[in-house]
């Protein structure tokens, strides 16, 4: 049975026949939840009390609570959700900085304070296994529900300073989006409806490592509106491969003909997310690699100079090599972008609070670099 979060008005309509309700209360029930962010039934003011009596039944209530709330220097607020389970995920919430490079859609000025983005989870912990990545460390422990990935937005919604208004999320938190397809797909409907939190499609940003027949899926189940990223990382196949398993599967070449159908809307781009890992994959000869790929394709690249993960040997290279990476993209004609990392002082690179809580020391296997 879908929890009571994760109903669409559709839904609810359903729910509330059977109820012996109007159809008409499926409306406002999914406003309280969704625009208003109301989870309790006896604050839904303008219901009958029978019907919130019988929403307080059916379980209407949070499915996360803030277990750790942190606030870096430049604003960035990270959170650690703990879910009825007694599992934790991390969601960050990142407002835009004066470069401007966090707004995924950019370029028009907010009309009402700074435009926060929120990053948020999908799964406790990651099966993809990214040698560099810290959820990936952990495994996965289980999938996230429609309701707890919404509820994150939920908790977001209510801590972005005054003023400041939760604008742009991305799917980048712990978890590979797609390996958790149906439960993201409904959260994605569940934000996009306009009677609840009201996303556009170009501010929602779903990030995958490349699982192909999960981009066609989203690419057909949403007409190609999802903004949609990809965790490159490496230009080629070798290499790819040893920093992120999933390509053994779905090998590069497979992957840029899968983008390629992605039926982007005209005007928009696909975001390449290549993280800059110092001594790996930061040469020049690997910006022309990644230049080569993407060579006629509608994408953008966004260069990270890696976050140092604890008792992880690998991390970012010095700033030279991030410039001369960046310009040698531009010169080869591809639109390309350094995200500055946010929350350095916490930490705010998926899954490290969560580890940092179990604090286990993790073993990291190193790719031989050839
Ligand atoms: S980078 Fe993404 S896909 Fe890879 S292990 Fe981490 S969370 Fe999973």
């Amino acid at each position: 049975m879908l929890h009571p979060i994760e109903r669409l008005p559709e839904d609810w309509a359903e729910t509330l026949a059977r109820w012996g309700e109007p159809r008409y209360r499926a409306a406002q029930v999914f406003k309280w939840i969704h625009a208003r962010g109301v989870l309790d039934p006896d604050a839904m003011t303008d219901l009958p009390k029978r019907l919130r009596a019988r929403l307080a039944e059916e379980g209407l209530q949070p499915t996360m609570e803030v277990a750790l709330h942190q606030r870096a220097e430049d604003g960035t607020q990270k959170l650690l959700l703990q879910m009825g389970d007694g599992r934790a995920v991390e969601s960050v919430l990142i407002p835009q900085g004066s470069s401007g490079a966090e707004d995924p859609v950019g370029g028009d000025e907010p009309e009402d304070g700074r435009p926060v983005t929120q990053c948020i989870s999908t799964q406790v912990g990651c099966a993809m296994g990214c040698v560099f990545c810290a959820s990936g460390m952990a495994g996965l422990k289980r999938q996230m529900s429609a309701a707890e990935i919404v509820s994150q937005l939920f908790v977001g919604r209510g801590l972005v300073d005054e003023g400041d208004r939760l604008r742009n999320v991305v799917f980048m938190g712990m978890g590979e989006p797609l390996h958790n397809y149906d439960a993201v797909s409904r959260a994605l409907r569940l934000m996009f409806h306009p009677d609840g939190l009201g996303f556009g499609t170009r501010r929602v940003t779903v990030s995958t490592s490349g699982l192909i027949p999960e981009i066609a899926r989203l690419g057909e189940d949403f007409g190609g509106k999802v903004q949609l990223a990809i965790s490159l990382h490496v230009p080629d196949d070798e290499r790819r491969s040893a920093l992120m398993p999933i390509n053994r599967r779905y090998p590069l070449s497979d992957l840029m003909k899968a983008l390629r159908r992605y039926p982007l809307p005209k005007r928009r781009r696909i975001t390449i997310e290549y993280t800059l890992v110092a001594g790996y994959n930061d040469e020049l000869a690997d910006a022309d690699r990644l230049a080569d790929l993407l060579k006629g394709m509608s994408a953008k690249v966004n260069l990270i100079p890696m976050n140092p993960v604890p008792d992880n040997p690998l991390g970012p290279p010095p700033w030279s090599v991030v410039e001369a990476f960046h310009d040698r993209l531009w010169d080869r004609g591809v639109s390309t972008f350094v995200r500055r990392r946010k929350g350095d002082d916490i930490a705010a690179a998926c899954g490290q609070l969560v580890l940092a809580g179990e604090k286990k020391k993790i073993r990291v296997k190193v790719p031989v670099v050839s």
